[in-house]
């Protein structure tokens, strides 16, 4: 269709990767115009955690809307939105030990992140926020202030300010605790950097390259935090709603954040919702300080309340990903050992895993010859180097095993073209789930 080339901005990118048109989605399948069906590796930049038009949110849904059910309800109390609260209160907080309130933010991960740093510096009278080295938060002004990537920074067009950056888990190599430095710049009144209202982090960089920072990192972060009387945000757009493995990112490195943001698979049917946690003390807010029209997708609360009701009431899904999580490692690590030339590296966690190509144009050539074999998957890293697995943690096992044979496929063809291996160097004996546990 011409139409996309005539009005639609250059600024489009992922259309840019897959250019076809899609026009329908089940599962971990997308299919596009002509009938071709791609298996999805992408999933909506970790939006559909939950597959593509889950049938079990589909029905609730249209019995919903069937019903004339409140579609948009600004920040007014609906039914859905009262049932979404008391879902996730009574089987994502408590029994998480976790208390929490929650803010409805604009429902994009950006505006969710933008309403945790005002919030921050309005409690604590700092403007300061320290952020990471690669960290992603999103495009709008303040959170684009913490984020990284010089592409995305570039095009603010004004001066972002208020932020300062500290090297992430690993950014100095294995050996160093980079929390110790930022201990000593807080502790130091000529170290140049003010004492900040919070640290925004990720526990997994997802845009900045799969950095899974490690545990006993994010808890001398937290003791940092608390020595400094810091706040702690944790940025769970990405990482939470299980794509780790456990509801939220950062419960099995035991510690608790003071402010959470969570948006993407929040909603579970693709549908826009972001969300702000923080403890009950710190909600200082007045009314309607930070507001906005879309605060109230009762959809998205209805299909919100369904993944929590169906996938989270007990830890059967956790252990779901787990265990797909480690098939997706173990396989990870035998293709970058057969054809990493000692130069590729896996990382991530859970289902949040990547292959470090070290080199953005080898992994396009990787995630290219991948589209031509029916798979979507992207890069993330600073210069798109990392191929990056974020499929529906639904996924079947059959399916996982194909996506990935797709990679190893495409891999050795990229590395035997690019001289890096002899072409007769094969590896290509799938293990499928079943008989690899
Ligand atoms: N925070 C994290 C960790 C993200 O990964 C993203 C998006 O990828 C955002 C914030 C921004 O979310 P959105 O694109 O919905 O504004």
């Amino acid at each position: 269709m011409k139409i996309f080339d005539q009005i639609e901005s250059e600024v489009q990118s992922y259309a840019r990767s897959f250019p076809r048109i899609f026009n329908r989605a089940q599962g971990e399948f997308l299919y596009d115009e002509e009938g071709n069906q791609y298996l999805d590796f992408l999933a909506g930049a970790g939006t559909l955690n939950y597959g593509h038009n889950n049938p079990l949110f589909k029905s609730l849904l249209l019995d919903y809307i069937q019903a004339d059910g409140i579609t948009h309800g600004l920040d007014m109390h609906t039914r859905a939105k009262g049932e979404f609260l008391e879902a996730f209160n009574e089987k994502i907080l408590k029994p998480r030990n976790l208390e929490y309130v929650m803010q409805f933010t604009g429902p994009t991960g950006t505006n969710a992140v933008e309403a945790a740093l005002k919030l921050a510096r309005n409690v604590t009278g700092r403007e300061n926020i320290i952020s990471f080295t690669n960290g992603f938060h999103g495009v709008s002004l303040g959170s684009l202030a913490a984020t990284g990537n010089s592409h995305h920074r570039g095009a603010a067009g004004a001066s972002l300010s208020g932020v300062s950056r500290m090297p992430y888990d690993g950014y100095l190599g294995d050996e160093v605790d980079t929390t110790e430095y930022l201990d000593k710049v807080l502790c130091d009144s000529s170290s140049g950097v003010d004492l900040p209202a919070a640290v925004v982090v990720e526990t997994v960089q997802g845009e900045g390259g799969i950095n899974a920072a490690s545990f006993e990192w994010l808890r001398n972060l937290e003791k940092v935090c608390r020595k400094h009387e810091v706040l702690l945000i944790v940025d769970d757009i990405q990482a939470g709603c299980g794509r780790t493995g456990t509801y939220f990112s950062f419960e099995e490195a035991g510690i608790t954040p003071d402010i959470v943001t969570l948006s993407k698979s929040l909603g579970g049917y693709g549908l826009p919702f972001a969300v702000v946690l923080f403890r009950p003390e710190l909600d200082q807010w007045k009314p309607g300080e930070h507001n906005g029209t879309f605060r109230g997708n009762n959809f998205a609360f209805v299909t919100a309340k369904a993944a929590i009701d169906h996938y989270w009431s007990d830890d059967q899904f956790s252990k779901e990903i787990k265990r797909k999580g480690q098939y997706v490692s173990e396989r990870l690590e035998k293709i970058v050992e057969l054809y990493g030339d000692g130069n590729f590296s896996t990382r991530g966690r859970g289902m949040f895993q990547g292959i470090n190509c070290v080199n953005g144009e080898i992994a396009s050539k990787i995630t290219s010859a991948c589209f031509k074999q029916g798979l979507i998957i992207e890069t993330s890293g600073a210069d798109d180097q990392v191929v990056k697995f974020l499929c529906p943690l639904v996924i079947s096992d059959e399916s996982l095993a194909k996506g990935i044979d797709i990679v190893e496929q495409a891999i050795k063809e990229v590395c035997a073209s690019e001289n890096e291996i002899p072409e007769d160097n094969c590896y290509f004996d799938t293990v499928y789930l079943s008989e690899a546990s």
